[in-house]
């Protein structure tokens, strides 16, 4: 979506937002703030989309405070934007309207590990290294990593993956069930714990992936995995980026089960080098990992290793030991800090898409023509095994040439993986960015969502402007 048109979308303001500010403050006091920093720090700062701060931060502690807010909003029209860690990339907590943030982050319990059934309940607003860093003992953990530390209430909200999800799946497949208070105030609970369930509309899976429009995420039912026996990381090099994706392409379709399989391009080796100081060649590389038995991890990797091989592939440099995979892999988390070193000064801008495998290397391949044809710095890193990457610009924001060169590829970017059966957006979600782009990918189906949103959410209080437009 065009920055020309975020802006220019400011709505009317509500009247009764001075009512709800001003209620909320009698019943929850100092945990209510207006104070412009802190009402800065939780609107949108990722992008160059532009920061259109909430009238006040609600630091909730509580499902029935959360209940407590939603009725009170309710009455005044006031628009609620929930917030988790203030990580996303689309302009997600952007209050377009105005409005309440309700900040998470103090709900933050473990409430349940159900070591024997594999899964645990949490509060939202646990981060995914507080929930690991508490499982640890367990000889459990829960798999989904997005590169920031982010909230499991907003990687719900976002239906966010990371490097594990081609073994391990994204937040849609492990959110067992949810518990959210609704835009009328009622509490709901999703599903039980079963393992499967055939009770009726999937309504875990709506919330999933809805950014905070439908609801609000009180309690998280998630599935654990155990800890692998062994595990083995590594980096293997290519000649070029196809190769490199025609190794993955045949890794996936062998049935080889790897657990993280990620392409960074020359541009990003250069630049993870420079900011993780790792001594890695400065060519295409996979980032890889393989989760199993001893025997099974050492197979898995001489069997990608043969047809690393056939595409030119080098040596896997390879690690059991968990500090050196330990680095590795925050050099990749790292990568969006560390991609701000190939152009200094510029802001990093992350866009994502994601293509079925077999039209990946097509995909990359004419997505680096297009960067190269005009004359963008942008590398691109992704969670290859899943058709998933990323391009990051290094954009000097203050210039509105280089936001239109970058919106204008951007938007063919989403146009070409779309062509590709792809879609716009493979895990960090609509937000204010992607709107533009819903109509083109998924036709009518867009009304239908729009039709349960009004049904949910009539007045359209909950975020309002994200993944549709505001009116
Ligand atoms: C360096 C970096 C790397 C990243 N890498 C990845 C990646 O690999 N994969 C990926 O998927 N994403 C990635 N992201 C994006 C981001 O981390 C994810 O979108 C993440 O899921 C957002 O979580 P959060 O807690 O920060 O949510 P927030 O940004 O606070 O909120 C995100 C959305 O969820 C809603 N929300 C938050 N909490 C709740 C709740 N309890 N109930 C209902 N709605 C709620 C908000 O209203 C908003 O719409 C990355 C971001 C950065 C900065």
């Amino acid at each position: 979506m065009a920055l020309k048109d975020i802006l220019a979308e400011r709505p009317v303001r509500r009247a009764g937002i001075e009512t709800a500010v001003a209620s909320l403050k009698d019943k929850f006091g100092d945990r209510v703030v207006t104070g412009e920093d802190v009402r800065r720090a939780h609107a949108h700062s990722t992008t160059y989309i532009p920061n259109q701060m909430p009238d006040a931060v609600f630091f909730a502690e509580t499902e029935e405070e959360v209940q407590a807010l939603v009725l009170i909003c309710g009455e005044n029209d006031t628009p609620i934007v929930p917030f988790g860690t203030g990580s996303s990339l689309e302009g997600h907590i952007n209050a377009p309207q105005g409005g309440i943030s309700i900040d998470l982050s103090r709900m933050d319990k473990v409430l349940a590990v159900n070591a024997e059934d594999l899964d645990c309940t949490v509060e939202p607003g646990i981060t995914r290294e507080a929930l690991n860093a508490h499982l640890r003992d367990t000889g459990l953990f829960f798999p989904i990593d997005p590169g920031a530390n982010a909230s499991l209430g907003g990687m719900a909200a976002t239906r966010a993956s990371g490097t594990n999800a081609v073994r391990y799946g994204t937040m849609r497949d492990n959110v067992i069930s949810l518990t959210a208070v609704m835009a009328d105030g009622r509490i709901i609970r999703t599903a039980r714990r079963a393992k499967k369930t055939s009770a009726g509309y999937d309504l875990t899976r709506l919330l999933v992936g809805s950014e905070g429009t439908l609801g609000i995420i009180t309690k998280l039912n998630l599935r654990l995995y155990g800890i692998p026996e062994a595990i083995l990381s590594g980096v293997c090099s290519f000649p070029s980026v196809r190769d490199a994706c025609d190794t993955v392409i045949e890794t996936i379709q062998s049935g080889i089960p790897v657990a993280r399989i990620e392409l960074l391009d020359a541009q990003s080796m250069e630049a993870a080098n420079a900011y993780a100081g790792l001594d890695l060649e400065a060519r295409p590389s996979l980032f890889l990992e393989f989760h199993g038995s001893p025997a099974s991890v050492a197979e898995q990797a001489e069997t990608f290793g043969a047809i690393a091989r056939e595409h030119g592939g080098g040596e896997i440099r390879a690690s059991q030991k968990t500090e050196e995979r330990a680095k590795l892999w925050k050099a990749r988390h790292d990568m969006y800090w560390a991609s701000m070193t190939l152009r200094p000064g510029a802001r990093a801008i992350a866009t994502d898409v994601c293509v079925p495998l077999s039209r990946l290397a097509d995909c990359i391949g004419e997505t680096q023509e297009d960067i190269a044809a005009n004359g963008l710095v942008g590398p691109i890193i992704g969670h290859v095994g899943d058709g998933n990457f990323h391009v990051t610009l290094l954009l000097d924001v203050a210039d509105p040439r280089e936001i239109d060169a970058a919106e204008a590829f951007m938007a063919r970017l989403a146009e070409r993986a779309v062509a590709m059966d792809g879609t716009c957006t493979g895990e960090h979600g609509v937000g204010q960015g992607k709107r533009g782009y819903l109509r083109r990918e998924l036709g009518d189906a867009v009304d239908v969502m729009r039709s349960i949103k009004l049904a949910l959410d009539p007045h359209n209080i909950l975020n309002p402007g994200k993944i549709f437009a505001s009116e």
